[in-house]
């Protein structure tokens, strides 16, 4: 029989794009799905997502590229749900001949912002519109409501705007948590600092975590009933909820916890972010250390052999318990804000130096919810954003981080005296020392730039313009 036309298509039945098409049809739109088929290695991925969800009816599920785009009506959306790289751009070149213009095409990968922007101008000259999209969420995120961040074509924007409402989680006003982020690869670049941000967050709770159990020697399920009373206040987040579910789970009477090999996986997002703070000199120290917290993780090996070469002593806690407590549970604050100000200033910084006209308080509403990182913090930004776009800057955040400073202190200085890495922790409070000196002794730095490189210096007694240079040995 005649099969009706499809309204869009979502390519690549893996974890995401299976959930994101679900959703979609769960909101009523019907939907073509396609997935590449391997020779050998499996086929029929498509038809098998409606095996196993009889009850859709209206998903029509392709194995051939061009059955798959003949079957949509025009303009044509087609998502793509693949790995970043390569397989997205021979994916595109797979449509190109098949798509007419106006057609869009939308990646909801987490491509690398700069590999959007050259797509981008790819397809324009195609008159396809592309459309780089961050999601954020995760399975369950992209099943039931994800945080949706498109950027790039305005245009085809418009064009697909009502789907990502439709499949979008809802903000606490009930508005979807979408916007057009702005032009280019800003989508898949505002994505990728929420997986840095993401990073810093859940290194931070790893290393709280690290001190409750081997510092204070707490159990598993003594440190989520902390966790849980700690998600009362404004700590709550959708990390620290998952980890108290984490830190319930026990297999024959032991933490699963314990189980888990200490080897942290990445797939480029967090060093990307590094990278980029780099090329535009942003401090990124804190969420950078959570990108170097993963890599040194990754070296068991070597840290097998150190940790018996060394056998350093690691004390435990002296002190009362709870009063650390409390001072952990400042740090843990003060940390967070801090996280949150260093990716949300590499964003500023980007924003500003290509023109992409950012709305930071836009951005923070469409992290309230769907996503990974969505927080009682994150809806404080919304607000906090509307008046300045630094959140360090704002009021409300001077107040908490002069009174969480000390305590953030002391708790890195108790680690490290005690012989616990607290990579993170440890760059916030540096950040927030730094941040707050008035004259640092950069100064020391450019007299030795000087000296061995009369790479010169300017002197703030003199025009700030002025450069002088001083023969050091004389
Ligand atoms: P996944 O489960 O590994 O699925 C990948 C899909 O892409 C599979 O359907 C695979 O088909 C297909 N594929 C692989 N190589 C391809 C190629 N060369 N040409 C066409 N199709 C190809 O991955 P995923 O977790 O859904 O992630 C998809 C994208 O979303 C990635 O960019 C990921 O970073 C991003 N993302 C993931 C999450 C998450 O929580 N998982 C969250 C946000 C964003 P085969 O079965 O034929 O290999």
């Amino acid at each position: 029989k005649m099969e009706s036309k499809s309204d869009f298509g979502v390519i690549g039945m893996g974890v995401m794009g299976k959930s994101l098409a679900l959703n979609l049809a769960d909101n009523g739109v019907n939907i073509s799905i396609y997935n590449r088929y391997v020779e050998g290695k499996e086929e029929g991925v498509a038809a098998k997502v409606l095996e196993e969800n009889p009850a859709y009816l209206t998903i029509q599920p392709f194995e051939n590229i061009s059955e798959f785009v003949a079957s949509l009506s025009s303009p044509k959306s087609i998502l793509l749900m693949i790995p970043a790289g390569k397989a997205v751009d021979l994916q595109i070149q797979e449509l190109i001949p098949l798509l007419n213009e106006g057609d869009i095409i939308i990646d909801g990968g987490n491509s690398f912002y700069k590999d959007t922007i050259q797509r981008s101008e790819l397809l324009k000259e195609k008159g396809i519109l592309f459309v780089g999209t961050g999601v954020s969420g995760g399975e369950e995120g992209a099943r039931r409501g994800p945080s949706i961040m498109p950027g790039g074509d305005k245009e085809g924007f418009s064009k697909i705007e009502g789907f990502l409402e439709k499949i979008a989680a809802k903000d606490f006003q009930g508005n979807p948590c979408v916007t057009y982020v702005g032009p280019g690869g800003s989508g898949h670049f505002v994505k990728m600092v929420h997986n840095s941000i993401e990073y810093g967050e859940m290194q931070a709770i790893a290393e709280v975590y690290s001190m409750m159990r081997n510092y204070l020697q707490l159990d598993p399920i003594k440190i989520a009933s902390i966790f849980e009373k700690w998600m009362d206040s404004d700590l709550s987040s959708y990390l620290l909820e998952i980890t108290i579910d984490i830190l319930r789970k026990y297999e024959n009477g032991e933490p699963l916890i314990d189980k888990i090999l200490d080897q942290a996986a990445q797939k480029g997002t967090g060093g990307w972010s590094l990278n980029t703070a780099l090329e535009y000199g942003v401090p990124y120290g804190v969420l950078g250390e959570a990108v170097m917290a993963r890599n040194l993780s990754a070296r068991k090996g070597l840290r097998m052999i150190s940790s018996g070469l060394y056998d350093l002593e690691r004390f435990p806690g002296i002190e009362d318990v709870d009063n650390f407590l409390d001072k952990l549970q400042a740090a843990y604050q003060a940390t967070r804000i801090i996280n949150h100000e260093v990716g949300f200033s590499l964003m500023l910084e980007v924003s500003e130096k290509n023109n992409w006209a950012l709305n930071f308080s836009e951005i923070a509403r469409i992290w309230t919810n769907g996503c990974i990182i969505r927080s009682k913090l994150m809806e404080e930004l919304v607000e906090i954003f509307k008046e300045s776009n630094h959140i360090l800057l704002n009021y409300e955040a001077i107040i908490a981080l002069k009174s969480y400073q000390g305590d953030l202190s002391y708790v890195v200085g108790q680690a490290l005296q005690n012989g616990f890495a607290v990579p993170v922790l440890s760059n916030a409070i540096n950040y927030l020392l730094g941040v707050t000196t008035a004259n640092s002794p950069a100064n020391l730095i450019q007299a030795q730039r000087d000296y061995f490189g009369a790479h010169t210096y300017r002197r703030n007694d003199k025009d700030a313009d002025q450069a002088f240079h001083t023969n050091w040995k004389e």
